[in-house]
């Protein structure tokens, strides 16, 4: 399984700060976003265990959830291809089945051979009952279940491995979802480092997910910079990834990554970090998702993430 997370490729770059006119302190970026070109790179850690399992119970079939732009399907679609299991993707919006040669991310995992069933908003609101689940399973089978997003105990497992051991950061920047991802970290992580969270949403809903997995209290979420909700955002942000591009050459996606580093470099301005200190911030990956935002952005003509 090892090679669906070809370690050597993920390195950590430390950001020249003083290019963005901030000094007094090391910010380092851990590229999760190379593990592999069109899949987030949190997404393969949370799926490594699901998959080991998966393999262990002698599925043949993996069945999960996303919306059209979703980083997890892609990932769900590209493990499926390369460990030869069969993949299904439960598409929230029925209207999109016209539109998959029009949508990167579904073309990426139709490509990758999963099957795309599209449901209803209201019958994809029904996807963690078990009436429904046992529709699904009428219908195809046997399958191993991935919920959406794929946060479950073996992700969050497969998260810790994310921070390299024995480091001495002083705080551990992450961008947040669901929190399965930040669970792993605070897990990983020891109690004199300050974990922190920057939500892609509003509400601040993922620290009792979080405190499913641990009882560690060294972290912190904010959702200041989550640019008024999921999916969201602003020119100033486009502005803002473009020049992090022209600037430090890594790229950084809408939802989460851009999100993340905007506010990383706000907190640095504002003096809101100890004096000196060493920040590491973990790049998520969701870079299959820039394709996706741009077409949204090119029809409402504005300008585009590069
Ligand atoms: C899904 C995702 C996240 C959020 O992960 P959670 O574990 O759900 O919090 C962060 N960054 C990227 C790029 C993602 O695709």
């Amino acid at each position: 399984m090892e090679y669906l997370l070809p370690s050597s490729k993920i390195i950590t770059e430390e950001i020249n700060l003083n290019k963005f006119g901030i000094t007094g302190y090391s910010l380092f970026i851990r590229r999760e976003d190379l593990i592999h070109p069109f899949v987030s790179g949190n997404k393969f850690r949370k799926l490594k265990y699901n998959l080991i399992e998966a393999k262990e119970q002698k599925y043949n079939t993996l069945l999960t959830f996303g919306g059209a732009f979703s980083n997890h399907i892609a990932a769900v679609a590209a493990a499926g291809k390369e460990l030869n299991l069969k993949t299904i993707g439960i598409i929230r919006g029925e209207e999109l089945i016209s539109k998959i040669s029009e949508n990167a991310t579904l073309s990426f995992a139709r490509k990758c051979g999963m099957h795309l069933q599209f449901v209803t908003r209201e019958v994809y609101r029904l996807k963690d009952t078990s009436k429904y689940k046992n529709h699904l399973k009428e219908q195809f089978d046997d399958f191993y279940l991935i919920r959406e997003g794929g946060t479950n105990a073996l992700a969050v497992k497969g998260c810790e491995e994310i921070l390299p051991k024995g480091n001495s950061f002083d705080y551990i920047c992450v961008p947040v979802g669901t929190g399965g991802t930040m669970a792993g970290l605070v897990k990983a992580s020891n109690e004199s480092q300050k974990v922190l969270g920057f939500s892609a949403l509003k509400g601040s809903f993922q620290t009792s997910e979080i405190q499913k997995y641990t009882s560690k209290t060294n972290f912190e979420i904010t959702d200041s910079y989550c640019f008024g909700g999921y999916g969201k955002i602003d020119m100033d942000l486009v502005r803002f990834i473009n020049e992090f591009k022209e600037k430090t050459n890594i790229p950084l996606d809408p939802v989460y990554t851009g999100k993340m580093l905007y506010g990383i470099m706000d907190l640095l301005k504002k003096g809101h970090f100890k004096e000196n200190s060493r920040i590491f911030a973990i790049h998520t990956g969701g870079l299959q998702g820039v394709d996706g935002m741009n077409q949204k952005l090119k029809k409402k003509n504005l300008p585009i993430i590069k």
